[in-house]
């Protein structure tokens, strides 16, 4: 999906769904009974949020270059856009999810935010016309999906904690910032190395983890020694400084403290330069 598209279908989403609170009741079945079945895991748009990729491929144990390399979809950016866009590449010639099989999803456990909450949508109501706009929630009415027709009713809260959204929600939360950061919807646009910067520490973090080790890094910047002993080892912790680093080093925010001796020495060089 491209990004014209990703924000017409925002445009759309915003215009057209009822916007549903999270008590609102719905009916939704998914079955392998159903002729539909596994349908929907071909052909379809799935973007990946950071902790989507996080979850993958620690279930089937892949670093995060080889996991982007087969299993990821980063089209171009296009002009205008702010920040890439990722999503779940589909098999090339069957069109269909690689982790799908005839019994269905093979990742279930695992599978991505977006195939969680189908036939949910949530969207974001904060726009340039209306900042304060407050998010919503609505159903994706697709023709083909017979679980729509199914007698089981809920509410779109009893839905989310039956798929086990609340790990996803709390580090997606801090994801969709980002996108909605006033430095960006004010319409300044990120230098191409930082865009960069935003997509490896997002999406690859062994790569990350080399940057923050293998580099002056440390040097540099005054990191609390528990952050350092938990992102060495650990992804979750890493992907949670990532967001921390990427509010400093993309918009200036005071979350990572500079190390003073290395502040004065930039600043020695700017006064000679
Ligand atoms: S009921 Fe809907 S979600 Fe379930 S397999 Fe069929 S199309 Fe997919
Ligand atoms: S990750 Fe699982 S649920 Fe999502 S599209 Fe692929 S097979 Fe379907």
């Amino acid at each position: 999906m491209s990004n014209e598209e990703s924000q017409d279908m925002k445009e759309m989403i915003l215009s057209k769904y009822e916007r549903l609170t999270i008590d609102h009741q719905f009916n939704f079945k998914c079955h392998d009974k159903l002729g539909c079945f596994t349908h929907c895991c071909a052909d379809v748009n799935i973007a990946l949020t950071p902790y989507d990729v996080l979850r993958l491929r620690k279930r089937i144990g892949m670093g995060s270059e080889e996991f982007i390399e087969k299993h990821v979809l980063l089209p171009k950016m296009t002009p205008g856009q702010k920040l890439p866009l990722v999503f779940l590449r589909m098999d090339a010639h069957t069109k269909r999810c690689l982790f799908v099989g005839d019994k269905g999803c093979k990742v279930y456990e695992d599978r991505p935010w977006a195939c969680r909450m189908y036939p949910v949508g949530h969207a974001s109501g904060r726009t340039n016309a209306n900042p304060d706009g407050e998010d919503f929630y609505f159903i994706l009415r697709d023709r083909r999906c017979d679980g729509l027709g199914e007698k089981n009713l809920m509410t779109i809260r009893e839905w989310m904690e039956n798929q086990g959204t609340a790990d996803y929600d709390a580090a997606n939360n801090e994801y969709k910032e980002f996108s909605l950061h006033p430095f960006l919807t004010k319409g300044y646009a990120l230098e191409p190395q930082h865009r960069q910067m935003f997509f490896m520490a997002c999406y690859n973090l062994d790569r990350f983890r080399e940057f923050i080790f293998e580099s002056t890094f440390l040097k540099k910047f005054d990191i609390e020694s528990e952050t350092i002993e938990a992102i060495r080892k650990d992804d979750e912790a890493l992907l949670l400084f990532a967001f921390r680093w990427l509010r400093f080093a993309l918009f200036h925010e005071r979350t990572v403290k500079i190390i003073p001796e290395y502040e004065e020495a930039k600043r020695k060089v700017l006064r000679v330069s």
